[in-house]
Order: C-alpha cells, then sequence, then structure tokens
C-alpha cells in the first residue's frame, strides 16, 4: 500500500452521484470478513473499554451530573475520539478524478463517542437529567465541530443493539464532521428549498396537518412532536420535531434542550415496553454549515427501530416496505403507559 496514502478515503460515482467511505483505520484483512456464527457482542463490563475510560485516551468532553467537569474522575457522559475513525483532520482534501467515471478525497473530518456512565443502562432507561446530559453534550460537540474548516455537516447518530450495528455493547453514540452532505439530506433540502420559495416550510405544514390529523402522534410536549411519518421506512419509525421552526441545530435553546430530552426519553421507553427493548438507530437531520443559509430547513431526529432488515426489494427497488400502518403504530406507542 501507498505510505502516503490517508488512511481513509471518499469515493464519488458519477453514475449515481453517491459516495462511499472506504475507511480502513481498522485494517481488516480479507479474511476476517468471513461469516463467524454467533454474532453476539461482550456483555461483562469487566472488559468493557468504555467501563475502563481511563484507558481510551483524553476525553474531549466531560459531564458529570449535569455539569462540565475537568478530567475524567469522576464522570457521567464522556466524549472521545474514536480509535478507528472513519473521518480524520486534515488541512488537504487532495480530491482527484480517478478515470473518467470517479473522483476520490481524502476523508477529512472528527469521528467522536459519546459515553454514558452505566454499561447496563440504554438512554430508554435512564432518567430525564440523564438524557438531558446527552443531548447537552451532543450540542456542545456540535456547535464545536460545525464551525471548523472543512466540516460542511455533523452527523450525529446512534445505534443500539447488535441488529442496528452497535459493535459494543456498553451504550454509545457517534459524532461525525464530515466535509460531504449527506444523499438523503441533500434531496431534503432540495425539495425544502423549493417549496420555501412559495413562502412556507414543508415541515411546518407537514406538523400542523399531523397535528390536526392526531393518528399518527405518538407524544408531544411544549416544543416537540413525536410522530410515526405517514410514510413510515419501517414499522414503528419515529420522527421528532420542533413545532416551531428551526433550521439549525445548533442554535437549540436551553428549555427547547429539555423539552427534546423528555421528547426522546418518552418515545425510547414506548419503544422499549411496545417491542421489547428492540434494536434501532436514531439519527439528527440539520442543517449543514456551507456556503448556503438552509434557512428554509427544518431539523429533526428520525428513530428507525430495527423491525425488519432491508432485503432483496428494498436494495434492489430503493422502497422500503413497512408491514404495520403507521397509524396503528402510532396508537400502540401512544398508548403505552411508561
Ligand atoms: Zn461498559
Ligand atoms: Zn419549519
Amino acid at each position: 500500500m501507498n505510505k502516503d496514502k490517508f488512511p481513509s478515503e471518499l469515493r464519488l460515482d458519477k453514475a449515481s452521484g453517491n459516495w462511499v467511505v472506504i475507511a480502513t483505520g481498522r485494517a481488516k484483512r480479507p479474511e476476517s470478513f468471513k461469516k463467524v456464527k454467533n454474532g453476539s457482542i461482550k456483555e461483562s463490563n469487566k472488559d468493557c473499554f468504555f467501563c475502563n475510560i481511563e484507558t481510551q485516551g483524553e476525553p474531549l468532553l466531560v459531564y458529570y451530573k449535569g455539569k462540565k467537569v475537568e478530567g475524567i474522575k469522576k464522570w457521567t457522559t464522556v466524549v472521545i475520539p474514536n480509535k478507528f475513525p472513519a473521518f480524520i483532520r486534515s488541512k488537504s482534501l487532495n480530491r482527484k478524478k480517478r478515470g473518467e467515471f470517479f473522483e476520490t478525497m481524502n476523508a477529512v473530518g472528527a469521528h467522536e463517542v459519546v459515553i454514558t456512565k452505566n454499561h447496563n443502562k440504554s438512554l430508554a432507561l435512564l432518567s430525564l437529567a440523564e438524557v438531558k446530559e446527552v443531548i447537552d453534550v451532543y450540542t456542545d460537540r456540535y456547535n464545536s465541530l460545525i464551525k471548523e474548516d472543512g466540516i460542511n455537516y455533523v452527523a450525529i447518530f446512534h445505534n443500539h443493539g447488535p441488529e442496528a450495528g452497535a459493535s459494543v455493547a456498553h451504550p454509545h453514540s457517534q459524532i461525525a464532521g464530515i466535509p460531504l452532505i449527506d444523499y438523503d439530506l441533500k434531496k431534503a433540502l432540495a425539495k425544502s428549498k423549493k417549496y420555501k420559495k412559495d413562502g412556507d416550510c414543508i415541515y411546518c405544514r407537514m406538523n400542523d396537518w399531523e397535528l390536526k390529523e392526531k393518528e399518527r402522534i405518538v407524544y408531544e410536549n411544549e416544543h416537540f412532536i413525536a410522530l410515526c411519518p405517514f410514510t413510515s421506512k419501517v414499522a414503528f419509525q419515529v420522527i421528532i420535531s420542533p413545532k416551531k421552526h428551526l433550521s439549525h441545530f445548533e442554535n437549540i435553546t436551553e428549555q427547547e434542550k429539555e423539552s427534546l430530552a423528555d421528547a426522546f426519553r418518552t418515545v425510547l421507553r414506548k419503544l422499549y415496553k411496545a417491542l421489547g427493548d428492540p434494536a434501532y438507530n436514531f439519527y439528527l437531520h440539520s442543517a449543514p454549515s456551507d456556503n448556503d443559509d438552509h434557512l428554509y430547513y427544518h431539523w429533526h431526529w428520525t428513530i428507525l427501530p430495527k423491525t425488519s432488515i432491508w432485503a432483496g426489494f428494498e436494495l434492489g427497488v430503493g422502497i422500503e416496505i413497512s408491514t404495520i400502518e403507521p397509524e396503528e403504530a402510532a396508537k400502540y406507542l401512544r398508548n403505552q403507559k411508561i
């Protein structure tokens, strides 16, 4: 291998417009991809890397019982650099053509891990104050990464359970600061920009409609609505979005953070109870920080319980098949007493 090669590379397919990351940080050998039986992940906290946080290098941010602190002696939520980053800080993108059809550039950016202290308590089982602390940490790191040169987008995501791709059992989220914009988000930005031209936000109007219809609402509080979208991608998909038009996640207020923590905790607890601690992924979509202000966008969180896996139809046709009416799923979640 070329010794000057950046350890993680972005590759563009001009036919589809899609980028992929070839992240070789873990240096997997071809034979290590062979299927092994029993994909279960380590449950014991004795050998857990995250329970032994002092072995994980210099933390980027430490919180203890709701307050930012120095040092790692006492912590309840901590952010550390990802040991196997898909995105790495560098001054040069080194964007290059590869033949007629492809382009590559260095996967420049940042890749961090947010860890909550208790090995056995997933987000659904945390107290409101503990979930609020996670939201505080998300916003703190989001605000600092979005301002960095070379970072145009900050992705916050969480994988719960091995079926959802969590390779470490200890509850953790990830934050990636990346130089380009998510393909789906790009499409959504273009659509909402077009709608805004006629003077309105498509997401605000959709929320108004959902509040009138009521049947897909799972939960609402002062600032947020949680609902199973009309076009749910998977069974029990939930979107949490602000009632007010908010385009940039970095501008969230203290009150909104409290309200978001409440909405998150309520939805995750309802899913936990209704589906028996399902595996799930959740992620944020917010306005990027490139050369457009994107004020027409409306940020939101998407929670996707792993109720099915993408099979041939979904992969080949690109249309997901959900096996329950979103109205039915919302009703079931709404009625869960937590
Ligand atoms: Zn642990
Ligand atoms: Zn809006």
